[in-house]
């Protein structure tokens, strides 16, 4: 049986690509072609652009009653929840998550919509005394055409943390998809439609990020770039954005610390730890990759992490058991693999895990198992490099300045978590890490209105809450002489 054959959306039109081309995506699981996806040409893209571009100047988006604008977007927030069991089993198809994590992510991607909805006619500009006759007031515009390049890791959700305020400041959008999982932002189109947002508004650009992100970037029509993905990839970009001296928001990768010290609830930080980095088969940005542990609590901590983690079933995302899926592609799980390697070459000891699931059943999938390395010198590259897999690194610390060193000695500042029941030390960390959100006494957690954003080369700029809505707009001053 031939795979479906899928269509991108531009202009309010579902379209293959210009010169016919697809790619296929494929179910990590078992490799097996879930569907066959156009592969977009750079007239497509330039299309797509344009498209963007005339929604914008139209007086149906921009100009439209903020208020009406912030409706259209709680229907769109309606039909997320309505259709949240197909998109997220769209998701794990395709990207390999349990089905659990990815209804997770469709409910987040939904409640973003709902908060950005209510953003829509309160974005307010304000009056600033000057001297003289005369009147200055502010005014917050959106940019125009914003572009928005979404990763394979939290296609669904992280695609909507943009998108959502990008909309509700009243911008119109052109969004690329990863090539390994493109399927999610499809359904996003068909809620848009859906929901009568009119065309050309919302677009979806399938295809190689390669190719098509130096179009995109660098086109006239863009306005602002947002990339969520790896530090390679916001290199490159800020050199095409660079050209055009377009504004970009980077949201990139991360090697996060875990600290627990030996007045925690315990138990608490083994389940946090455990979630940290196994959670989404370790791809995730936040993943607590490097656990910190205080040496008189060392070793009872890794044995009751251990235990728990051995616990995970490996297998199928649709499977009601499964713990932890596959990683999302061959190459990746090839790259991964790589890591467990280097960490045993170097000399880190192998407390769990480090191999595929013993059940001939999952051979064709591109699993691992949970695996935690012990002994991890700060020197190894398992702990300075992020693996984006299920390898914990453990790290053994004596004191609270050596924990701190520990935690900022390394060029990412994403995410942190501190495990202690002394306020203090709580505090002290939340202010000397060096790292864009602290968690005390929970791993990983956030919310639609909460900022997300990394410090050092985890990126530029922050998603989430009101803050990310300056992103989205620009600050005009008018100056009225009253004389
Ligand atoms: P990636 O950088 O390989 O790809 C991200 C996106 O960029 C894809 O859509 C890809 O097609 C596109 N792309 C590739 N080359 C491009 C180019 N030259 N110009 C423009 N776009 C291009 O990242 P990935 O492997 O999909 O995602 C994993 C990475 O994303 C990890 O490093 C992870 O930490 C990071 N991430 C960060 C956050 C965050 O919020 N900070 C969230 C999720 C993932």
């Amino acid at each position: 049986m031939s795979s479906p054959r899928e269509q991108m959306f531009i202009d309010g039109q579902w379209v293959q690509a210009s010169d016919g081309a697809t790619r296929p995506t494929r179910n990590p699981a078992d490799q097996s072609v879930i569907a066959e996806v156009p592969a977009a040409t750079e007239d497509d893209t330039r299309q797509a652009l344009a498209a963007a571009q005339r929604a914008f100047h139209d007086a149906t988006w921009a100009k439209m009653d903020p208020a009406e604008r912030g409706r259209l977007l709680r229907k769109v927030a309606a039909l997320i929840y309505e259709r949240a069991d197909d998109i997220a089993r769209t998701e794990t198809l395709d990207n390999g998550k349990p089905l659990r994590e990815a209804k997770g992510d469709v409910l987040f991607a939904a409640q973003t919509f709902e908060y950005y909805a209510g953003w829509a006619d309160k974005i307010e500009g304000s009056v600033i005394p000057v001297p003289g006759p005369r009147f200055n007031y502010t005014r917050k515009e959106p940019l125009g055409v914003t572009v928005h390049i979404v990763p394979w890791n939290y296609p669904f959700q992280l695609g909507c943390r943009s998108i959502a305020p990008a909309l509700a400041a009243g911008n119109t959008v052109v969004v690329k998809p990863a090539s390994d999982t493109p399927l999610s932002m499809l359904k996003l189109a068909k809620v848009m439609e859906d929901a009568g947002v009119p065309k050309g508004v919302f677009n979806v650009l399938t295809g190689s990020g390669a190719k098509l992100g130096p179009i995109l970037v660098g086109a006239k029509e863009t306005a602002g770039v947002v990339l969520t993905g790896s530090v390679p990839t916001g290199q490159e970009l800020l050199k095409e954005a660079a050209r055009k001296i377009v504004p970009v928001t980077l949201e990139l990768g991360g090697k996060s610390p875990n600290i627990v010290f030996p007045d925690a609830n315990l138990d608490k930080a083994v389940k946090g730890a455990a979630f940290g980095i196994f959670m989404n088969a370790g791809q995730m940005c936040w993943a607590g990759s490097r656990l910190l542990v205080h040496e008189s609590v060392h070793d009872e901590f890794v044995k009751k992490l251990a235990d728990f983690a051995r616990g995970w079933k490996a297998g199928s995302g649709l499977e009601k058991d499964t713990r932890i899926g596959p990683l999302v592609s061959q190459g990746h799980h090839q790259t991964v693999m790589g890591y467990v390697e280097k960490g045993k070459h170097e000399g880190a000891k192998l407390a769990l895990g480090g191999a595929r699931p013993e059940d001939p059943a999952l051979a064709k999938g591109n699993f691992l198992t949970p695996t935690i390395f012990t002994d991890v010198d700060p020197k190894m590259t398992i702990f300075r490099e992020e693996i984006f897999g299920p390898v914990l690194s453990v790290t053994k610390f004596g004191n609270d300045d050596e924990a701190l060193k520990l935690a900022n000695a390394v060029d990412f500042g994403l995410y942190a978590g501190v495990w202690t029941s002394n306020l203090q030390r709580a505090h002290r960390f939340a202010a000397e890490l060096e790292a864009g959100q602290v968690a005390i006494n929970e791993y990983p957690v956030t919310f639609p209105q909460t900022p997300f954003g990394g410090f050092k080369m985890s990126g530029i700029g922050s998603e989430q809450g009101a803050s990310a809505l300056h992103f989205y707009t620009r600050l005009k001053s008018v100056m009225v002489n009253l004389g």
